[in-house]
Formats: C-alpha cells, structure tokens, sequence
C-alpha cells in the first residue's frame, strides 16, 4: 500500500520545501520497500505531495510505472542496491549547493555538523549536472557517508527512514551556511 508511506513524505516534502532546500518543483524523496521503490512523481511539488504523486516501481527493473518517476531515479536505485538503506532524500540546498562549486570536501566546523557529518563529499566534478548522472559515484560514497552533495547541483542523503535523510540534509545546510557566513565575517574584518 502506498498510502502508509503518504504522511511521511508529506512531512519531509512539506518541511524541505518551506525551509528553502526545494525550489517548487525541485527534489525527490523515496524509500524502499522490499524489492521496489516508491518516489517522487517526476515533476511533482514537495510541498504539496499527494498519494498520485508517489510511484512504485521495479527496484531492478523497468515497469509501466517508470517512466512517471522521478528523473533521479537511477541515483536511488544506485543507492538501494549498494547499501541497506531505506530512504533517500535529494534536495537543492542553497549554501551547500554554493559550496560544492569550490569545494571537493564539505568538512563542518558547527559542533552538530562536526559531530554527525564531519566530512561530506562533493562527486561529479567535472561532470554537467543533469538528472540521473555520477549514480555509482553517489552510490559508492554513501557507502561510507550519510550525505554527499553532487558539483553544482545538490545532496543525496540517505537513512532508514525519509525523516532520518531530512534530519541529516538539514544538518549539512546548518553546516554550510554557518561556514559561509563565517568566511564572509573573516573577509569583512580584513
Ligand atoms: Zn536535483
């Protein structure tokens, strides 16, 4: 059934939406369940996700249901099949995303970030973003990493549960934007 999964996307969609980390039609959410995947409608709204917008489909293969998924499909089964996670959370935050246009390692320097993401890779340099891409690189380093953030485009975080990844995305946006703040605060006092 997918309607026992409804409420916990709503809350993670709802919340990621009205924090910034999504812009209106950006990101996607899925979890596993046994041998499929449930995700996020392709170009559906976080902040108002209904039972319509939730897709189940093959874990390993392509079904009927496919082709309506979210294009970062193949990043979640990537995902799934490397690890025994459950759930993935794929946003845009904003100062993480900025530090990933320089940065090939995020180290967090707040006391939360420093304690539960001391070191987030950034995969996909020298890639061109675009939807699906860098799957085994993101894959590979979730292995070892509760979120990773893709050059220039986002983060994959992932948990056993959808609020889990949401808790650890915003951890690492706290994070970045603490460090951007910090570093423009050491440029003005120059
Ligand atoms: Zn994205």
């Amino acid at each position: 059934m997918i309607s026992e999964f409804l409420t916990h996307f709503q809350s993670v969609g709802s919340e990621l939406y009205s924090r910034g980390m999504v812009s209106v039609h950006g990101g996607n959410l899925s979890v596993r369940d046994q041998d499929s995947v449930v995700i996020t409608r392709s170009g559906s709204r976080l902040g108002y996700l209904s039972e319509s917008d939730l897709i189940r489909t093959g874990l390993e293969k392509d079904d009927e249901n496919t082709r309506l998924a979210s294009t970062e499909l193949q990043v979640h089964r990537a995902i799934y099949r490397k690890g025994l996670f459950k759930a993935i959370v794929h946003s845009h935050p904003i100062h993480a995303t900025a530090l990933s246009f320089v940065r090939h390692v995020i180290h967090s320097e707040d006391e939360g970030g420093k304690l539960f993401i001391p070191e987030v890779p950034v995969v996909g340099f020298g890639l061109e973003p675009q939807p699906g891409g860098a799957a085994e690189e993101i894959a590979e380093a979730l292995k070892t990493h509760a979120v990773v953030m893709v050059h220039r485009h986002g983060s994959f975080a992932r948990g056993m549960t959808l609020e889990e990844a949401y808790v650890i995305t915003e951890l690492l946006e706290i994070s970045c934007r603490i460090l951007c703040l910090v570093k423009n605060l050491k440029i003005q006092q120059m």
